[in-house]
């Protein structure tokens, strides 16, 4: 249903545009048959995209993805062969993507390297992959975080143990950290100089498994240390994330009161 006018953030085109949630029906519907929320719905974040835009990034993306990162969403045990890994590492960048070029959220630095963001958009639209020179790692909460309303203790995380800080996003690269749900995951999208040494670095870190760029192996799901509950803020602190590139997504709600509670 078309409701506004206007420039296409993704496109450039001028015309009817239509509202793009960031995080689609299918997720939603997974979280929620997972843990029911308080008020059945976590909230929305709309963007405004056309529809063909949203459509091929529908195509491109979010059907085949839909796929494979059900169970992800969730603490699921799975195998995720080459064309899979292909598969979320795409969706992650192209979702980071979107919600950088399609909305503010603050990040005045984005207006600056929008275009960029657009053009690697606009290749991933062509091929399918991530742009070149792209880091994706995955993490996954401890379930326990997920499906209990009690508030868990906070485990600290070793601060000696996070690695190298990721590049802070430039006219030339964009390094972000998000979290949703059963999910957390950091995509850099830079120059060789920036991405390579991060990827040496993060090898060994048990904690998130690299989807991108692909090192030729079979993965399981999930990794073989899951997160604690506020491993979010504690990971974009310790790796050097811009606090305005943090998307703070849509955690397990703290708060969890089961419906009918008082
Ligand atoms: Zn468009």
């Amino acid at each position: 249903m078309v409701e506004r006018h206007g420039e296409c953030p993704v496109c450039l085109v001028s015309g009817p545009l239509t509202t793009e949630d960031w995080i689609p029906q299918w997720v939603r519907n997974t979280i929620i048959e997972d843990a029911p929320w308080p008020d059945q719905q976590p909230p929305r974040t709309v963007t405004w995209i056309c529809s063909t835009c949203n459509h091929r990034l529908g195509r491109v993306f979010e059907d085949k993805a839909a796929r494979v990162m059900r169970p992800m969403f969730t603490v699921g045990e799975l195998v995720l062969p080459m064309k899979d890994q292909r598969l979320v590492a795409g969706w992650i960048v192209k979702t980071n993507l979107v919600r950088a070029i399609a909305t503010d959220h603050g990040r005045k630095q984005i207006v600056a390297g929008r275009d960029n963001l657009r053009l690697w958009l606009e290749w991933m639209l062509a091929t399918g992959n991530p742009p070149p020179n792209t880091s994706v790692r995955v993490g996954c909460f401890d379930p326990s975080v997920l499906r209990n309303g009690e508030d868990l203790p906070e485990n600290e995380m070793d601060a000696a143990d996070f690695g190298i800080p990721a590049p802070y996003y430039d006219a030339f690269s964009f390094s972000c950290i998000s979290h949703l749900y059963g999910l957390l995951w950091e995509t850099v999208i830079g120059g060789l100089a920036s991405v390579e040494p991060l990827i040496d670095a993060t090898k060994g870190d048990r904690r998130l498994i690299r989807l991108w760029p692909q090192d030729g192996s079979e993965l399981t799901w999930p990794p073989d240390v899951l997160l604690p509950r506020r491993a979010h803020p504690q990971l974009c602190a310790a790796w050097k994330h811009s606090p305005d590139m943090y998307d703070s997504g849509w955690a397990r709600p703290e708060a969890a009161v089961p419906p009918g509670a008082a």
